[in-house]
């Protein structure tokens, strides 16, 4: 059996180490908004190259603190692809905005530019380019448009930390981007965490004050916020994991030029890099045409694969389901299959995988 994905593999290594930052945690009695939080702050803002980080809750709570910090809200639309996990959009909603989608590159999965230029409205506030699977999305030619338009960008790098585009890091292009710390992401927190970064100061210090009830001055609050911190305990462990996170990305490029070697000539697609890209292979998701019968076949040779995404956006039951508008998104939600791509897959998985791939297509 080949899992899909294995933390405890990650978690045996680092063991020793973890625990020990849990119990200096603990040991502090501080759990929210301490030390610990403040220090993996400045050392993801380093790792990304940006002038600001903050910790969240949630890498979805950074896209809607972040997009709320730049006053996206009620009468605005802002701009997502329509393939994508639910969050890229849901929190759109979630400002009083509404999310317009946008079809894909099929071969990218980012957003399709001359898509996203003939959707800009006179209500058009802010575009939310996914960089999706690790890969990143067009930056250069999405921030012209943004500029040529005057609207703001905040990314969602909730997969993709450490990708570039043109060679600057995802995270640097827009007015904010968003990481997720959810476990299975390239850093994963021991549950959920998510950071803000940006290179505006105004924005840092507004996803700061409404991340915790938008107090400005201990029990002074001048505006609605949230209880959205990044606690001690989860940046406690980030911080371990982050001294790993090259080494960790440069493995599953290494996994991805294997299984492009091993998987090569079969009737299926493998993922695309653009030239202008780093990839960071969050997932390595191939296409096939008979999706679920190739799923079935992987599982019944003891691969675990997983679906990202079984739906378009736009065809969530939460987006109303019905909807033909954005055929490229349609048409991944049937084919897309990510394969086992994690930091401790080993080289002989990496074969054993690729065999029940070549069996797997022979079948069907
Ligand atoms: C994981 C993810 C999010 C949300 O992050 P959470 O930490 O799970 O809230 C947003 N967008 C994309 C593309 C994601 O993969």
């Amino acid at each position: 059996m080949i899992p899909f994905v294995d933390l405890s593999r990650q978690h045996a290594a680092l063991r020793t180490e973890l625990l020990a930052a849990m119990a200096r945690v603990l040991d502090s009695g501080q759990f929210v908004l301490g030390g610990e939080g403040r220090a993996l702050e400045e050392e993801l803002a380093v790792t990304c190259g940006v002038r600001h980080a903050v910790g969240v809750a949630s890498g979805t709570d950074a896209l809607r603190l972040a997009l709320t910090a730049l006053g996206v809200g009620p009468g605005d639309e802002v701009l997502t692809p329509a393939f994508s996990f639910v969050a890229s959009a849901s929190t759109i909603v979630m400002t009083g905005a509404t999310p317009v989608f946008v079809d894909i590159d099929p071969e990218t999965y980012a957003l399709d530019v001359a898509a996203v230029a003939r959707a800009v409205t006179p209500r058009t506030r802010a575009i939310i380019p996914v960089h999706l699977y690790g890969h990143p999305a067009p930056m250069d030619a999405l921030a012209a448009l943004a500029r040529r338009h005057g609207l703001a960008i905040v990314e969602d790098a909730a997969q993709s930390i450490g990708a570039t585009w043109a060679g600057k890091p995802v995270g640097n292009w827009g007015d904010a981007a968003c990481v997720s710390f959810y476990p299975t992401k390239n850093i994963g927190a021991c549950g959920d965490g998510g950071m803000v970064l940006t290179g505006r100061d105004d924005v840092a210090e507004r996803v700061r004050r409404l991340r915790h009830h938008g107090e400005r001055g201990r029990y002074r609050h001048v505006e609605l916020g949230y209880t959205s911190r990044l606690d001690e305990l989860q940046a406690a462990v980030l911080r371990v994991k982050l001294k790993r996170l090259s080494e960790w990305t440069e493995r599953r490029r290494r996994l991805a030029a294997l299984y492009r070697e091993r998987l090569a000539g079969l009737p299926l697609s493998l993922p695309v890099e653009r030239r202008e890209a780093r990839h960071v292979y969050h997932l390595f998701t191939v296409r096939h045409a008979q999706r679920d019968a190739f799923a079935k076949a992987l599982a019944d040779l003891g691969v675990g694969t997983a679906v990202h995404y079984p739906l378009a956006v736009p065809n969530q039951p939460l987006f109303g389901g019905d909807e033909r508008r954005f055929p490229e998104a349609w048409r991944a939600a049937r084919e897309v299959l990510s394969l086992p791509c994690f930091a401790e897959l080993t080289d002989d998985e990496v074969e054993g995988v690729a065999v029940a791939v070549r069996q797997a297509c022979d079948r069907l």
